[in-house]
């Protein structure tokens, strides 16, 4: 039997999401926090393993709907963010429009669903390219539209006037994926729902110290919500991470203050990384910075075996590694050996 014949041809052009662990002994590759909110796993002790999990998420969805001025109805929960792409180019489908180079899970779960992807390039400072946008939109009509502000990899927000000419140029849902909302100095586009039905938000606790709970939401009009809802998988967030996740929640004290710490290591280390000879480094609004040197994987090996892992994007932005923001320890780490490997 010949499996490559019975797999769909876009499931056959596809490669399994490279997340292959790779030993090191800092590890700034992925974006997490240095943080983990361990005290939040008490909660899950009082769990009742027998039992399904709340197949709505009600708790965390009140909770949310409390600290964010919303109504429960507004919110979605999914298994991390990824899954509600998923869902939402399932529910819609395409064409699903994207900027590049960003987040390339739109791209993947496009194909892998047999949607037609629309990608449009980025303009030279990583900021939305308008006239581009627009006549893409005009010509493909996308059904959907994924924005990630602050950008992955680039770590720049698109400027708010461009990002609302696309959702009013749009006849589709425009996604604005806030993963990185939290590290930002802009306040992100939660207000715009007020005025503008086909405005989804994207949020999730991955960057923020939770990645493990694989855990993110959605926030949109109820309409939105309900037919996503529909190919929602009916327990799709499992009882410890609902568990977890209130609990971490509440405590918005510590997660403020562990943010608040990301973002002052994040501004040192631009600044100290621009004064390096020979990189270039991008502002970030995110808890990463993408930096350009001339042999990204010279840099990139040597890096490794100083114990450092960071991203090679190479292939997506060319010459560019990203690393992520660490403890101030890692940060140190990182930045001495980056300057040890570019002044040989
Ligand atoms: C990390 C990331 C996500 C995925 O988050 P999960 O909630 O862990 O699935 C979504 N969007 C962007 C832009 C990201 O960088």
């Amino acid at each position: 039997m010949n499996i490559k014949k019975l797999v769909k041809k876009e499931v056959a052009g596809l490669r399994a999401y490279n997340a292959k662990e790779v030993p090191c002994r800092i590890k700034l590759d992925a974006n997490e926090s240095p943080y983990g909110i361990s005290g939040a796993l008490k909660a899950a002790g009082r769990i009742s393993t027998n039992r399904y999990p709340d197949p709505e998420a009600n708790e965390f969805k009140k909770l949310l709907s409390r600290q964010l001025g919303i109504k429960p109805a507004n919110i979605l929960q999914g298994n991390g963010s990824d899954e509600l792409i998923y869902y939402l180019i399932t529910a819609f489908g395409g064409p699903v429009l994207f900027p590049v180079p960003t987040f390339s899970m739109y791209g993947i779960i496009a194909q892998a669903l047999g949607e037609n992807k629309v990608p449009v390039g980025l303009d030279e400072n990583f900021d939305l390219n308008t006239a581009d946008m627009l006549a893409a939109i005009k010509k493909h009509r996308p059904k959907l539209i994924f924005l990630s502000s602050p950008n992955n990899p680039t770590g720049n927000c698109f400027s708010a006037e461009r990002i609302l000419a696309v959702v009013e140029a749009s006849k589709g849902i425009v996604v604005i994926d806030e993963a990185y909302q939290p590290f930002s100095s802009e306040r992100g586009f939660l207000p715009l729902l007020k005025d503008y039905k086909n405005v989804v938000i994207l949020r999730t606790l991955s960057k923020i110290g939770l990645a493990a709970i694989r855990l993110g939401y959605m926030i949109g009009h109820p309409e939105i919500v309900e037919e996503v809802n529909k190919v929602r998988l009916p327990f799709n967030v499992n009882s410890l991470s609902q568990a977890v996740a209130v609990a971490a929640l509440g405590d918005t004290k510590k997660l403020r203050g562990f943010i608040k710490g990301v973002v002052a290591e994040r501004d040192r280390m631009l600044g100290k990384m621009s004064s390096l000879a020979g990189v270039t480094v991008f502002q970030s609004e995110a808890n990463f910075i993408l930096f350009k040197v001339e042999d990204p994987a010279g840099v990139y090996a040597s890096l490794l075996k100083a114990g450092i892992l960071v991203r090679d994007l190479d292939d997506v932005v060319k010459g560019c590694l990203r690393v992520t923001i660490g403890t101030r320890a890692e940060n140190a780490a990182f930045f001495s050996a980056l300057k040890k490997i570019l002044s040989k």
